[in-house]
C-alpha cells in the first residue's frame, strides 16, 4: 500500500490513473496525437469555456513552475511591465522569474495571513499607466490561501491589462470563471486537482492575447507561442512529450468525469477540509489563516506550543503510520501542512486524525 500523501502534490492517484501508464507510444502516432487533441478539448471544457469563447490550451513539458515560466517569459514583450501581487512563495517565484528576464516590475507584497486588497492594485494602476500585465496566484498554496482573483480580474478588464492567474492547486476543484474575470493566461499542471502524475503544466489562454506574443519568447524550449502554433497544427509536441503522463492525463480527466465533474470533486475536497478542521480543532490544533481566508485546499497550521513537540519527530512518527504531511513554507511562522487533495476521502481523513492523536500522545 502506498503511503497516503496530504500533500499539495504530486498525490495519490487512481489505480486505472496509473495503469494507463502502461504502454509504449511514439510521440508522432495518430493514436497519442488523437489523446493530445482530445485533452486539449477537455481542458477548455473543465474551465467551462466553449470554442465560441476564444480560448485554447497549450501544454508545456515540466512542472507547474515551468507553465507559469512559459507564460512570464513569452507573454511580456521587453517594454511590459508586470504587476505582480504576492503574498506567499509562489507568488515569489513569479517575481524571481521576472527579474531573471529583466522584466520591469512593480510587486504589491502581502504578509502571507493577508488577502491582497483590490483597492491597492488600483491605486497602482491609476498612479502608473505603464503597466501591461497583471499577475496573481489564486490558491497560494504557501498557506493555502485563496486569494481575490474575482477582484483582481474585474479590475484588469477595467484597466485593459493582461492578466495572468497562477491557478495550480485550484484548478479542477474551485470554479473559475475564466470569461467573466477575463483572465488571459491560466496555469496549472497535471499532477494536482485533475489528479494525473506530474510530467507537465497547461496553459489556457486566450487567443486573441497569445497572437500577439510572436517572436516574444526569452528560452527556445518553454516559448508558449511556439509550443502553441505547433499543437494547434497538428498536435505535436516540439520535443519529446511525457508520453505516459499524458495517457494518465487522459484517464485521469475520465475520472473526474465519472465524479460528477469539478462541482462533485470540490464537494468531495470541501468535505476533507471540513473532517480535518474539525478533528484538529478537537485535538488543540490551530490554523495559521482566519477561517474565512482559508480556502479548502490545504491548511497550515501552527505548531502546538506544547514544549516537547518536534517536528522532524512528528513528520517521521506519521509517516512511519502511511501518513504523509508536509513542512510549512511560511517567513515567519513555523507551520505544518495538510492537503485534502488527489485520492482522499473522508476515511482517510479519519485515519489521519488518529495517527495526529497517537503521535501527540507519545511526544
Ligand atoms: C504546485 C504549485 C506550483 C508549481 O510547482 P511545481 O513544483 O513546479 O509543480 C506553482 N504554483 C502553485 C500555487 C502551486 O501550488
Amino acid at each position: 500500500m502506498d503511503n497516503k500523501l496530504f500533500t499539495p502534490g504530486p498525490l495519490n492517484t487512481k489505480l486505472s490513473v496509473k495503469q494507463a501508464m502502461l504502454h509504449d507510444m511514439g510521440s508522432r502516432d495518430k493514436e497519442f496525437l488523437e489523446i493530445v487533441k482530445e485533452i486539449r478539448a477537455e481542458l477548455l471544457i473543465i474551465a467551462g469555456l466553449t470554442p465560441e469563447d476564444g480560448y485554447d490550451s497549450v501544454l508545456m513539458q515540466g512542472s507547474g513552475t515551468f507553465g507559469v515560466e512559459s507564460v512570464i517569459s513569452t507573454v511580456i514583450p521587453t517594454d511590459g511591465h508586470l504587476l505582480l501581487i504576492t503574498n506567499g512563495a509562489y507568488g515569489d517565484r513569479i517575481g524571481q522569474m521576472a527579474k531573471v528576464y529583466g522584466i520591469r516590475t512593480t510587486t504589491l507584497n502581502y504578509r502571507e495571513n493577508i488577502v491582497p486588497p483590490v483597492e491597492d492594485a488600483e491605486n497602482v494602476l491609476l498612479k502608473d499607466e505603464t503597466i501591461t500585465h497583471i499577475a496573481i496566484v489564486h490558491c497560494e498554496t504557501t498557506t493555502g490561501i485563496f486569494n481575490d482573483i474575482e477582484g483582481i480580474g474585474l479590475l484588469a478588464k477595467k484597466y485593459g491589462k493582461v492578466f495572468i492567474v497562477d491557478a495550480m492547486s485550484s484548478f479542477g476543484a474551485v470554479p473559475i470563471d475564466m470569461k467573466a474575470l477575463g483572465i488571459d493566461f491560466l496555469v496549472s499542471s497535471s499532477n494536482k486537482c485533475i489528479e494525473g502524475v506530474p510530467g507537465f503544466s497547461f496553459v489556457i489562454a486566450k487567443i486573441k492575447t497569445l497572437e500577439t506574443c510572436i517572436g516574444q519568447a526569452r528560452t527556445v524550449s518553454l516559448d508558449l507561442y511556439s509550443q502553441w502554433i505547433d499543437l494547434k497544427k497538428n498536435n505535436q509536441f516540439r520535443f519529446t512529450p511525457p508520453i505516459q503522463s499524458i495517457l494518465a492525463f487522459r484517464k485521469a480527466i475520465d475520472e473526474l468525469k465519472a465524479e460528477g465533474g469539478i462541482l462533485k470533486r470540490s464537494e468531495r475536497y470541501q468535505q476533507n477540509y471540513q473532517r480535518l478542521i474539525e478533528g484538529t480543532e478537537a485535538l488543540g490544533l490551530r490554523t495559521y489563516l482566519n477561517k474565512e481566508d482559508q480556502g479548502y485546499i490545504i491548511t497550515s497550521f501552527l505548531f502546538p506550543e506544547h514544549l516537547n513537540f518536534d517536528f522532524t519527530r512528528f513528520y517521521e512518527s506519521l509517516h512511519q503510520r502511511g501518513q504523509v504531511i508536509y513542512q510549512g513554507k511560511l517567513s515567519d511562522t513555523n507551520c505544518f501542512r495538510i492537503g485534502n487533495i488527489g485520492q482522499l476521502y473522508l476515511q482517510d481523513i479519519e485515519n489521519l486524525l488518529i495517527a495526529i492523536k497517537e503521535v501527540l500522545e507519545e511526544m
